[in-house]
């Protein structure tokens, strides 16, 4: 039986509890987010693939699916470069 995937996730951030709902994308993770609030830069928790695995609500979609798609322990440990989130 095959569920529908759940695309909508809604993120707290650890720093100030703010929550946002956000789209997944299908195909990739997300590996940071930068609460819309405080501004903080959430980054994957160890063993986490995606920002969304843990501090959203719903996995991401690989994870829903139980397929290892992004998972980062597959190699390389070169996370992307965080983006800045525009000055200080
Ligand atoms: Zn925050």
């Amino acid at each position: 039986m095959s569920q529908p995937i759940i695309r909508q996730s809604t993120i707290t951030c650890p720093t100030c509890g703010h929550q946002e709902t956000e789209t997944m994308p299908m195909d990739a993770c997300q590996w940071f987010y930068a609460c819309k609030k405080c501004g903080a830069l959430l980054k994957p928790k160890p063993g986490d693939c995606c920002v969304f695995c843990s501090y959203g609500s719903v996995p991401c979609p690989p994870r829903q699916q139980d397929q290892d798609a992004c998972s980062p322990s597959s190699g390389t440990t070169s996370y992307p470069i965080p983006p800045q989130s525009g000055g200080l």
